[in-house]
């Protein structure tokens, strides 16, 4: 990795949202860049470009691994964030979907930058898949389908939830549950961020 000498360390923010797939993630990431202005980069978007993108050369690794509902391995994903944060040469970061294992977020912290607060949208696999199979009505998506879907659940189960276990052990989790409406959601996202800031303005 070569960010130390790209990224100046000292004041970006980065904001990580976890949460199972469908529980609205992208959707308060969307508000959190009009109200903050930060650059939101979603791993998944990032990927599904890359795959489609001519010429690459892990473009079919990648499908294959979205269409299992299985991670990525890590270098790709974090080679992605990583580029995509020095071509945006912004300090406010908004990663959504990332990171999805354990060692994804050490290495991350360790060669990237460490994370200001992590929020974690708390939902049911009921309500996440109901949305799901709601947003595979126009998504195009090769992984919003259920068969896919409970794939996804099981590695969010065994690999993901344990990143949110991870960074409490730091007190940076946020959870906010996030089965009511998005505006009521977003009600409860918001002042956490405003606090984040007022808090970085004291320092
Ligand atoms: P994620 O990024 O976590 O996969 P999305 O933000 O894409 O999830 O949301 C999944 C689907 O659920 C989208 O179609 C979105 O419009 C819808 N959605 C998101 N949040 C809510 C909510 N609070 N209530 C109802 N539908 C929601
Ligand atoms: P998402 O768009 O967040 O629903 O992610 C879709 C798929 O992309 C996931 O099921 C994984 O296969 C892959 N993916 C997304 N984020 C990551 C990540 N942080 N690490 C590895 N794979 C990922």
């Amino acid at each position: 990795m070569t960010s130390e000498a790209k990224l100046s360390k000292d004041d970006i923010t980065v904001v990580f949202i976890l949460g199972g797939p469908g529980s609205g993630k992208g959707t308060q990431c969307a508000k959190l860049v009009e109200d903050f202005g930060f650059v939101h980069l979603s791993a998944g978007d990032l990927l599904r470009e890359e795959q489609q993108r001519p010429g690459s050369e892990v473009g079919e690794m990648i499908q294959n691994y979205i269409k299992e509902g299985k991670i990525v391995p890590m270098e790709v994903t974090i080679g992605l964030l990583e580029k995509a944060m020095i071509d945006n040469d912004s300090n406010r970061f908004l990663i959504d979907g990332f990171p999805r294992k354990v060692d994804q977020a050490m290495a991350f912290e360790k060669e990237i930058v460490e994370s200001s607060l992590i929020i974690y949208l708390e939902c049911s696999e009921e309500v996440m898949q109901m949305r799901l199979l709601k947003r595979g009505e126009t998504s195009g998506r090769i992984d919003d389908n259920v068969e896919t879907i409970k794939k996804r659940f099981k590695t969010f189960i065994e690999s993901s939830y344990p990143v949110v276990e991870y960074f409490r052990k730091f007190d940076k989790v946020h959870t906010i549950p996030c089965e009511d409406s998005i505006d009521e959601v977003y009600a409860k996202v918001k002042p956490i961020i405003t606090e984040l800031f007022k808090q970085k303005e004291q320092k």
